[in-house]
């Protein structure tokens, strides 16, 4: 199942706002982080030229997200763009004198998830000016990206993503564990992996490998060994497999030797 189906709320609570931007590249490319990591509401508020969004270089900086690009609304005021909000969030590469508490992306993100009743605009300045003071102070928060204190101004679609990705992720989490490696079998059974171990441990007494008179630790550091690995049921079978391709010449040079064996007994 789609984990965005899951949770859909923080998805349809936030908004993008981006105030006078004077780039189509840059509005065709916050649609693009936007649709990427799952939001799609992105207004517009006095952006510099009549009709950005359908120019060719917003379009072609949007790639596949042309729908937001097509749905997003124009607005003529702060007022207007942040109408249905109850929250606001001035994304600022500054910090001021006079500003509205500072909060990290992260803690933002975790706040905006965790609190279903927000309804959120994250609020984006100009590529040159940034966010107007007034603006600011109508904001609930200023969020700060920590950046290389000498070099600390983002692109503005680039502003755009971290935001976008730190919000999915405290939706959703992030889908991997530190641990998993793409695709995921069925885990094995206590029972098969028992049966594996029976198959190796003949394997490596046919082979020379473990001698039963000293068998020292070989298989209890075997068996610790596969239980730090979530052995899946596919691989154990292959382990069975190899395991008694190995012992299968030997039990036959065994039986070939009963039978000679009990031939010249009898
Ligand atoms: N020269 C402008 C920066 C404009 S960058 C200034 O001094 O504010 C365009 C927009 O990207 C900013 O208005 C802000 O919304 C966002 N941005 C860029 N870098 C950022 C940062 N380090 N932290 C938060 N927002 C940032």
């Amino acid at each position: 199942m789609n984990l965005q189906q899951t949770n859909t709320s923080l998805f349809k609570r936030l908004r993008f706002v981006l105030v006078e931007t004077s780039r189509s590249g840059n509005i065709g490319s916050v649609a693009r982080a936007m649709k990427t990591m799952g939001f799609s509401d992105l207004v517009l508020v006095n952006p510099r030229f009549a009709n950005m969004p359908q120019q060719d270089e917003a379009i072609a900086f949007a790639s596949g997200a042309q729908d937001i690009l097509a749905a997003a609304r124009e607005v003529g005021s702060i007022e207007d763009a942040l109408e249905g909000c109850n929250f606001a969030a001035a994304i600022s590469a500054r910090l001021r004198e006079f500003s509205p508490p500072i909060v990290s992306p992260r803690n933002l993100a975790n706040q905006l998830a965790e609190d279903c009743s927000l309804h959120a605009a994250l609020v984006f300045g100009n590529e040159r000016f940034g966010l107007p003071n007034g603006i600011v102070e109508k904001c609930n928060v200023l969020i700060n990206i920590p950046a290389n204190p000498i070099y600390s101004s983002l692109n503005l679609a680039q502003a755009a993503q971290v935001l976008a990705y730190e919000c999915r992720v405290a939706a959703i989490g992030d889908g991997v564990s530190d641990t998993s490696i793409g695709f995921h079998g069925a885990a094995a059974g206590i029972a098969e992996i028992e049966g594996m171990y029976v198959h190796l441990e003949q394997a490596l007494k046919a082979i020379g490998f473990l001698n039963p008179e000293q068998p020292k630790k070989l298989m209890s550091r075997l068996k610790r060994l596969f239980s730090r690995t979530q052995l899946e049921a596919e691989e154990v079978n292959i382990l069975r497999g190899i395991a008694k391709k190995n012992s299968r010449p030997v039990a036959a040079a065994r039986l070939y030797a009963l039978f000679i064996y009990c031939t010249w007994y009898f």
